[in-house]
Parts: C-alpha cells; structure tokens; sequence
C-alpha cells in the first residue's frame, strides 16, 4: 500500500514561528487528498514532510506505513514524485534530461530511461521534438507538462503537487485539470495536493483537508463538505 499518515504532527521552525499545530490525516492507497486554505496556513510545510524536505518537530509522517524519517533518501526521491508552481527544470538540461533526472539518479540504464521519457513526453500529450529542447524554448503549459512528466518518471507511488498549475491562465490551467484527473485514473498513485483555491480542491481531491493557522479544521470527501462548510 502507499498510504501517507499524518499522527499528532507538530511542525516549529527555528525562529519559532509553529506553522503546523497538532495535524492527524491519512490518506489511502491510490486516494488524493487535497490541502486547502490561505497563504501561510501550513499547506507547503505539510506536503514537505511527506518527502522529508522538512522535519517535524513532534509527531510522525509515515508513507506505505513506514515513517519517512527511517527511509533512505534515494529511494525516498524515487517513491515519492513532487511538482511544485515554479517547475523548477533545470535550465541547462535538456527536457528529455530534465524528465530522466530521478530514474538516472537511482540508476536505470539509458535505454530505459529513453523508453520511459517516450512514453511520458506521450502521456502529458508533448510532442517527442520537444525532447532535445531546453525549458524555456517552451510555452509556461509544456514547461508545466514537463513538471508532471517529471513527477512520475521514476513510477512514484506517492505524488506531491504543490499549486501545480497555479502559475497558468484559467484556460490552460482547466485543461491541465481534467487532463490530469484522466493521467492519475491509470495510475496507482496516492496523492498530496496543495491549492488556495477551494474550487480547484474540490474537484481534485477524493478528499479535502481545510488548513486554518496550521491546524486541520475539517477533512472530508467534496460532497460532504459542500453539506457542511
Ligand atoms: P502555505 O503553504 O499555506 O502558504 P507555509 O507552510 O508555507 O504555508 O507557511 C506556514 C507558516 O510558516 C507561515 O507563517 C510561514 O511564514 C512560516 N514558514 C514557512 N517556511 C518557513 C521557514 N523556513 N522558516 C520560518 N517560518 C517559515
Ligand atoms: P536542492 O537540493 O538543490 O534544493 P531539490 O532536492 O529541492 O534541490 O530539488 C531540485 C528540483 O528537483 C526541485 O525544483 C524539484 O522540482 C525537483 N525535484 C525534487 N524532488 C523531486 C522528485 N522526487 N521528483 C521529481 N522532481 C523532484
């Protein structure tokens, strides 16, 4: 299973500030839970606990029922996939480069990692040319497909996606949506997805977590949510 839990996770940075207060979730296998509400509330350092990108101070973040802390990193990187707002390609790499990163740093062989950025360039709908080119001889949606592409090179079984389409206009942005919703379908992946719009968390969580000043006020399915906001 690639379950992701959440127990009693208190999270203080170093100048004091306590940016998550006493946070208890998890999300089931193949589930996408979004986390949701204003800029500070907690989101970002949430999601990076999962991918111990940041620790907590009190409290334990399991994935596939293993707490993260007792991972090696490596292979932390390759189960887990992350695409945040700002892409982060690296500018000097080429797509298929960028795309190949994680499966190269975990050792696959070229052929491999070729096939596999094949069938990515696919699957986020990227024509196979833009494979040679470097990331900003793209349009800010291929960049973002790149993002994506990315992710799930490595077959993660966690996905991390931090305001992934935030940076695009509202018709690219809903493209990208429903194109996504239809990736995650075939895939066998548990999903952390961090958005301040409401609308946008309900339509791509099977569950929504309400963040307020660092503590979960509510974590329910849209549905129920809608019932009672
Ligand atoms: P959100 O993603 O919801 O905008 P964040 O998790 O980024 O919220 O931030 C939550 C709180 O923690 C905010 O008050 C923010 O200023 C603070 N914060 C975030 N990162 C750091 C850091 N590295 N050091 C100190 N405070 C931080
Ligand atoms: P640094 O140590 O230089 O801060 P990071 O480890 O944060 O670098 O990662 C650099 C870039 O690689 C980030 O911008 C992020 O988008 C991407 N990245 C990090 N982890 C993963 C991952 N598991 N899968 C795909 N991309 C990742």
């Amino acid at each position: 299973s690639n379950s992701i839990a959440f127990e009693n996770v208190t999270k203080v940075y170093d100048d004091g500030t306590e940016a998550v207060t006493d946070v208890s979730f998890s999300v089931s296998s193949g589930e996408t839970a979004t986390l949701v509400g204003p800029s500070g509330c907690g989101k970002t350092t949430t999601m990076k606990m999962v991918n111990a990108l940041v620790e907590p101070t009190t409290g334990t973040v399991s994935v596939d029922e293993t707490p993260v802390s007792e991972y090696d990193p490596i292979e932390l990187r390759r189960k887990v996939g992350y695409v945040i707002q700002d892409i982060g390609l690296f500018k000097h790499m080429t797509i298929e480069e960028n795309v190949g990163i994680v499966p190269d740093i975990v050792g696959w062989s070229d052929d491999r990692i070729e096939n596999r950025v094949t069938e990515l360039l696919e699957l986020v709908r990227l024509d196979d040319d833009v494979r040679t080119k470097y990331p900003q001889e793209l349009s800010g949606g291929q960049q973002q497909r790149v993002g994506v592409a990315r992710a799930l090179a490595a077959e993660p079984e966690v996905m991390l996606m931090d305001e992934p389409f935030g940076a695009l206009d509202p018709i690219t942005r809903e493209q990208l949506q429903n194109e996504f919703l239809d990736i995650q379908a075939g895939l066998d992946v548990t999903i952390v997805f961090v958005t301040h719009d409401i609308d946008e968390a309900l339509k791509m969580g099977d569950k929504v977590a309400v963040l307020q000043d660092g503590e979960l006020i509510q974590y329910d399915p849209p549905a129920e949510l809608l019932r009672n906001p």
